[in-house]
């Protein structure tokens, strides 16, 4: 049975709440893990919310120091004390942002030296931000008007396949012996020496699916190799094609040609947010859109989606 990844939009609006639409953040649930990209204010009600629970969350990914991506972190943090948290947390910055949320954390909350738990703020450009026994999140820089984190979440492939067949051939007693091989270890038996890759099938893989954040930004010249073929693609789309110069001007994406580039990046599936308040007829966009490209959807606050780990 695969495991399944669960995607909670918490909210999908720009720079500003409106009545109606909470600002943008995203939160994957996943073995049992809560990874939360972005926390602007009222992240915490949105959780609440949601079918998930904050508590489970260890890993909080900022894209960029603008307020409208984390301000809510402080009451999160303050909350999680109250909660008597006593599990590490990681929070990723872009680079060079890392003693500015120090020195902001420490300031608003006053006790910080107090909390049962430790704030581990990390600095990351590109690459590995996290790399767990079964997923990686990647770190890609962004086209924005500071520095900004794209972050794209992946479970791991699994490489290689126990041939129990073969294993009982070479007379190989089922339960230890078979787990250690199939961990990679080598074991002795009889005087003999079994290697993993006498019982493995190396051929067989089974791909992680992968989902992208990349928010707030300008749509990339190039597609990253770590965003092709990406599964689900979420991309902020601040505007709409009639406001393209002003998306131009202040370093945003449009929907029209978020859409050319998740079709360069062969997403299987993309999900716009980060779009600006003034909008207010969601449903209809979102029409005209599906009409240029079926694989889009405006990402709606507090919807859940659900998808399985591996292709
Ligand atoms: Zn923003
Ligand atoms: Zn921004």
């Amino acid at each position: 049975m695969p495991n399944k990844i669960k995607i909670v939009f918490l909210g999908n609006c720009a720079s500003a709440p409106t009545s109606l639409r909470n600002l943008s953040s995203l939160l994957l649930s996943y073995n049992g893990q809560g990874y939360l990209f972005d926390c602007p204010e009222n992240t915490q009600q949105q959780i609440m919310k949601s079918s998930q629970s904050a508590m489970k969350i260890n890993n909080i990914f900022i894209t960029h120091m603008h307020g409208d991506h984390y301000f809510g972190l402080f009451g999160l943090l303050s909350s999680f004390k109250l909660n008597n948290r006593v599990s590490n947390l990681n929070i990723y910055v872009p680079k060079g942002e890392k003693v500015f949320l120090e020195r902001l954390i420490a300031l608003i909350i006053s006790d910080i030296y107090k909390l049962d738990y430790k704030i581990n703020v990390i600095e990351i450009e590109r690459g590995k931000a996290l790399d767990t026994q079964d997923i990686v999140v990647e770190a890609i820089p962004l086209l924005h008007s500071i520095k900004t984190n794209g972050y794209i979440f992946k479970v791991k492939d699994k490489v290689g396949r126990f041939n129990k067949a073969k294993a009982l051939k070479l007379n190989i007693p089922e339960g230890q012996l078979f787990s250690r091989l199939q961990k990679g270890q080598s074991i002795k038996l009889g005087g003999k020496i079994i290697h993993p890759k006498d019982v493995m099938d190396f051929t067989f893989r089974k791909v992680g699916k992968k989902i992208a954040y990349l928010t707030d930004t300008m749509p990339l010249k190039k597609i990253p190799k770590a965003l092709e073929d990406i599964d689900i693609l979420v991309h902020e789309s601040t505007f709409f094609k009639e406001d393209s110069r002003k998306a131009i001007l202040v370093k945003h994406s449009f929907a029209e040609e978020v859409l050319e580039f998740s079709s360069k990046a062969r997403a299987g599936c993309v999900y716009l947010t980060h779009i600006s308040g003034k909008y207010t007829d969601l449903d209809k966009r979102e029409k005209q859109l599906l009409k240029k490209n079926k694989s889009v959807r405006i990402a709606r606050q507090l919807q859940e989606i659900e998808i399985d780990d591996y292709k």
